[in-house]
């Protein structure tokens, strides 16, 4: 038996021909306009065409979609279900994304440019899989009773949903970053408002209509695409809003501890930027350590929050490292992110590609060698693709060091010892993920116990589960995606006495 053949660009443009693509905000359990009837563009950063023009959703929507929201929490449909009934409602909503998975596939490539490939096996797998493990927990969990004087009282601490839930989402895993927020929030049951980025809405408004096919009730999903400084901003300024649930940057997520000090002090749990540290000495499995970091800042074109973008490396190994990550780098080169081969594709949009040529030459202008890539290619397709690029000679308080870059750009910088080197991995103000490589096992616990991050791979990278916990230290952000920890942001401890003397 032969296995069956990957789909081809031509598949995927019959497939595109064949399905209507969502533009409309999804509120109350119906797709509307938004109420100015304005449209933003939707542009495909594979080949720069206009997809579909999408409601441009302000206050007035969010208001609506609160509204509903709210409506629908009070009313008990969803919040005071049974536990074991939202998690089959949930389950029958992840098996339909799972039905779907080759159109949202394509819808999440068309609209921010991954290889359908990637987009096919990671993304779309992995939002179905948060939503099902989330569901399958929930009826799982028990609450508690305090340890107080029982002959005279019972206290009962008990998790109740906090209510609306808004999640602001970005562009890099649109459908997978939304997900890791609404999966946890609506099996506490929560009504959530999903905004999702401006650059990647499609996804988010197609699986709208799924949840409701799949039996969650009006109101208690909506989602309102628009852009950040007006829909974004709204909920995060809604009085009726109860937890914030944001990924992006952190100038951004500032921006929301903001707005929630100036409203009603709504919750908020951030998961923002990131500048992650490769910490690899000298006794290191360096083919290894070049495959893994290589693609933990090549993949999805760079941009990912833990993007292995700082490699700290012991000065006795750089030479020979550098040429094997740069070995690695030239398979990885962007393609077309509809060809079965792809596994790097097109920078979410034309802006974000001039922001990371930016830093490409900020770096060589600071006095960085540029080692590797560096170039804006594939112009003649419409697109937006730059090269995977290695800057050697970097020190630690260059530009390129210090800021996110959210492309694939990667900044050497050597250390003698390990105590320099772990000075060097935790000077930034970001603590979302690093990286250890040794063979020395006593070297790497005590590594991995220095780094200020939430997440720190030994000899591996990228790593991902459901059951365990993703979120920053410093400037990173606050509060944990993922796991059982996630419900904490989606939920209010309850302490109820009862007098039984
Ligand atoms: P972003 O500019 O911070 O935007 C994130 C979201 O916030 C978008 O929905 C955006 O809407 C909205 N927004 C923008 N300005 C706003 C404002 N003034 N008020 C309210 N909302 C506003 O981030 P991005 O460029 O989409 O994504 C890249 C960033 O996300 C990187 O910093 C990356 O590290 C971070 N990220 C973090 C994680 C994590 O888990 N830690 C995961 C993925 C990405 P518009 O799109 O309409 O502007
Ligand atoms: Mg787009």
């Amino acid at each position: 038996m032969s296995a069956k053949p990957a789909p081809t660009r031509e598949d995927w443009e019959k497939l595109e021909s064949e399905i209507t693509i969502r533009n409309k905000a999804f509120i109350n359990g119906q797709y509307v306009d938004a109420v100015s009837g304005k449209t933003f563009d939707c542009v495909s950063p594979v080949d720069g065409r206009v997809l579909t023009k999408v409601a441009e959703c302000d206050a007035e929507d969010v208001n609506r979609a609160v509204t509903a929201a709210r409506a629908a929490f009070n009313a008990g449909i969803w919040s005071r279900e049974a536990p074991a009934r939202r998690k089959s409602v949930l389950q029958k909503f992840a098996g339909l994304i799972m039905k779907n998975k080759n159109e949202l596939a394509l819808l999440e490539c068309l609209d921010m440019g991954k290889p359908v490939k990637w987009a096919g096996a990671v993304d779309v797998p992995g939002s179905a899989g948060a939503i099902t493990w989330y569901a399958e927990a929930i009826d799982k969990i028990y609450d508690e009773i305090a340890p107080t004087d029982r002959r005279r009282s019972l206290a009962l601490i008990t998790r109740e949903p906090i209510g609306v839930v808004a999640c602001v989402v970005p562009w890099n895993f649109p459908l997978l970053m939304a997900a890791w927020k609404f999966a946890p929030a609506l099996a506490a049951g929560n009504s959530v408002i999903l905004k999702p980025a401006e650059q990647s809405p499609l996804t988010a408004l197609r699986i709208a209509e799924l949840a409701s096919e799949a039996g969650i009730p009006d109101g208690v999903f909506n989602v309102v695409p628009g852009f950040g400084e007006t829909a974004g901003q709204a909920l995060g300024r809604h009085m009726d809003v109860d937890a914030l649930a944001f990924t992006g940057s952190t100038e951004v997520g500032k921006m929301f501890m903001r707005y929630s000090g100036e409203s009603n002090l709504k919750a908020v749990g951030l998961e923002c930027g990131g500048k992650s540290p490769s910490l690899v000495m000298a006794d290191a499995d360096l083919d290894l350590a070049a495959k893994k970091i290589a693609m933990g800042v090549f993949f999805n074109q760079g941009e990912v929050c833990t993007a292995a973008s700082r490699l700290v490396v012991q000065d006795s190994i750089k030479d020979e490292l550098v040429e094997k990550i740069a070995g690695v780098a030239a398979t990885l080169q962007p393609m077309d992110p509809l060809s079965p081969k792809a596994i790097v594709g097109a920078m979410v949009d034309k802006n974000q590609t001039g922001r990371v040529m930016g830093y490409i030459n900020k770096g060589q202008e600071e006095g960085a060698k540029l080692y590797y890539g560096g170039k804006q290619v594939l112009q003649e397709t419409g697109g937006f693709y730059i090269e995977p690029t290695i800057f050697d000679n970097v020190s630690n308080d260059m530009t390129i060091a210090r800021e996110e870059i959210f492309g694939p750009v990667i900044s050497t910088i050597t250390f003698k010892d390990m105590e320099e080197g772990v000075k060097i991995a935790n000077d930034t103000i970001y603590g979302l993920a690093a990286s250890v490589w040794t063979r020395d096992i006593s070297k790497a616990h005590q590594l991995a116990q220095s780094l200020r991050a939430g997440t720190v791979w030994v000899n591996t990278y990228d790593d991902v589960d459901m059951s365990t916990p993703f979120g920053g230290y410093k400037q990173s952000g606050h509060g944990r995606d993922r796991s059982l920890h996630a419900l904490e942001k989606y939920t209010q401890l309850k302490t109820t006495w009862i007098n039984i003397a």
